[in-house]
């Protein structure tokens, strides 16, 4: 059965539509690579998926289940979490009540505090001090970390390199690598388009609210890329 699956999506603001009948599927296991250019509309769908936005039109199902028009933490509950750009930490709580707010969706499964600070062990360190005191590589682990903490089985990671050194943006890579291996599925959209694909199965190009081209990471071919980000 497919994880999750998106027919026709329409979605937007107000009178705003960022998202023009957008179709995607991803099997359970798979890591796809949401790239396109600022506006494009990536992190509009991965707001439409987790029940942030609500769609107007077209179909989410995730494990066969239809999703859309269902609040957030219902979503959230079903096992799908979102690492959002910008990290959005709350800055008045520390390290380890940051984490311990990925845990509210209920689910149970590998993911516990234990294992979050032998996967991130500086986070161990610092599980007292306020979240937002930590450098911006820091911060992203917490931002993982609290996601992994509600035991999804579909994560979408939304800009994890932004303001982040080469070296850190490896680590984060790195790690969510192992992630994979444990059955978790991911959604990454990235600004980086060589490290979004590199990291993934397959990729998606979004321009203008569509998904204008994709193909596995075999198939990545950057002339064919280039047009479709740009639309030259
Ligand atoms: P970026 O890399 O800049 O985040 P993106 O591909 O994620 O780009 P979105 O943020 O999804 O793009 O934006 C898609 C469209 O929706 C853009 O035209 C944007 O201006 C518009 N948009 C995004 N957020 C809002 C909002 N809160 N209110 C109104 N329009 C918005």
């Amino acid at each position: 059965m497919k994880l999750l699956e998106i027919e026709c999506l329409r979605a937007g603001y107000g009178q705003i539509t960022a998202l023009f009948d957008v179709d995607l599927t991803l099997e359970a296991g798979e890591t796809i690579a949401l790239i396109g250019a600022n506006g494009a509309g990536k992190t509009t769908l991965l707001r439409a998926v987790t029940g942030l936005i609500r769609a107007v039109g077209g179909a989410i199902r995730f494990q066969g289940q239809a999703v859309s028009g269902l609040p957030a933490h219902a979503i959230a509950a079903l096992g799908i979490a979102m690492v959002p750009e910008g990290r959005r930490l709350f800055p008045s709580l520390t390290v380890e009540e940051n984490l311990l707010m990925g845990a509210c969706s209920g689910r149970h499964g590998p993911w516990t505090l234990e294992r979050i600070y032998t996967l991130f062990p500086v986070l161990r360190e610092r599980r007292a001090h306020a979240g937002t005191m930590l450098s911006g590589g820091q911060q992203q682990m917490v931002a993982v970390g609290r996601a992994l903490m509600s035991n999804p089985r579909l994560l979408l990671c939304d800009e994890l390199s932004l303001g982040l050194a080469p070296t850190v943006v490896k680590d984060i890579y790195r790690t969510l690598a192992s992630v994979c291996g444990e059955g978790i599925s991911l959604i990454i959209v990235e600004q980086d388009v060589t490290q979004a694909i590199q990291a993934s199965d397959r990729y998606l190009c979004m321009r203008e609210g569509r998904i204008v081209l994709g193909g596995t990471r075999a198939e990545a071919d950057r002339t064919a890329i280039s047009h479709a980000y740009f639309g030259s």
